[in-house]
């Protein structure tokens, strides 16, 4: 009796595990830190990919429609494909459905634009999206899969909130060893590419002069960068930060005509061969940016 009973469970838990579809390869990290063995998590971009702008493709849409939770950053971060991918999924992952959860809604967004002209290519009209690098926003996202977790597989739930508060532990503690051994990053001047990074420069700190894109999504112009260069002169500047899947372009000039370095920062979960979780990413991350000072 006992041995068919466990047979019984043992299968049918294995049969059980979640499919997360994560637009972004550090909610799928997320994910997996909560759900452990219980949920099966794809990213549909991965780090050298730019999330603004990847294609919907009929491999990703089989995977939304499969899908049992969807997590993404939101904030229009997707609009130009997860839109498309949403038409051809099912009812669970709709918007305000428990299987869908927006990053954006549970964290406070930095850079609400007071006037939006999407005219001017501004790509950012909520906020700015890419919230996931203040790892304090991790928690808070975090907290709420654990919720919609609970919601959507009852039967586990000891198991996603004793992973949550292990991970939680995890992460504050690592959150106040970056920030004391951080302190040194405090006030250094970034230039930045596009405002990718911006939780990040908040985070540790540092102190953004100027971003090469006159507004976010807009190319830099030649009239913008050569005001940048002026205005370098009076200032400290160490570095042009930019993400993986962000190019140079704009950034070799400046860095030509200047010391200023041209640094990438991993920006998420294998951004680069020592980022291969939440945690390396910020060690990383936080290391390149000492290396820089
Ligand atoms: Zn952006």
């Amino acid at each position: 009796m006992m041995s068919a009973a466990f047979l019984c469970c043992a299968s049918s838990n294995a049969m059980a595990a979640l499919e997360v579809f994560a637009c972004e390869p550090e909610w799928a990290s997320l994910a997996s830190e909560i759900g452990g063995d219980k949920v099966k998590t794809f990213s549909a971009t991965h780090a050298r990919q730019d999330p603004h702008f990847i294609k919907a493709r009929p491999s990703l849409i089989s995977k939304v429609r499969r899908a049992d939770l969807i997590v993404c950053s939101g904030a229009d971060l997707e609009i130009g494909w997860l839109p498309l991918l949403l038409e051809r999924a099912g009812a669970d992952v709709q918007r305000g459905a428990v299987g869908n959860v927006m990053a954006y809604q549970y964290v406070p967004l930095l850079e609400i634009p007071t006037v939006i002209d999407r005219s001017l290519g501004d790509i950012h009209p909520d906020g700015n999206p890419h919230i996931h690098l203040d790892p304090r926003n991790l928690l808070l996202v975090g907290k709420e899969l654990l919720n919609r977790l609970v919601l959507i597989d009852e039967g586990n739930s000891d198991f996603y909130k004793l992973r949550f508060a292990q991970f939680e532990t995890k992460l504050n503690t690592a959150i106040a060893r970056w920030l004391e051994e951080g302190k040194q990053l405090k006030g250094m001047q970034v230039m930045t590419k596009h405002k990718s990074l911006s939780y990040l420069i908040k985070f540790f700190g540092l102190e953004e002069v100027a971003s090469l894109e006159p507004r976010p999504g807009l190319p830099p112009t030649s009239s913008h960068l050569a005001k940048i260069l002026e205005s370098v002169g009076s200032k400290n500047v160490r570095a042009i930060i930019r993400a993986p899947y962000e190019s140079d372009r704009g950034i070799d000039w400046i860095t030509s005509k200047t010391k200023i370095k041209n640094v990438i920062i991993p920006y998420t979960v294998d951004g680069d061969d020592n980022s291969g979780d939440l945690f390396a990413l910020f060690d990383r991350s936080l290391a390149i940016l000492k290396s820089a000072l």
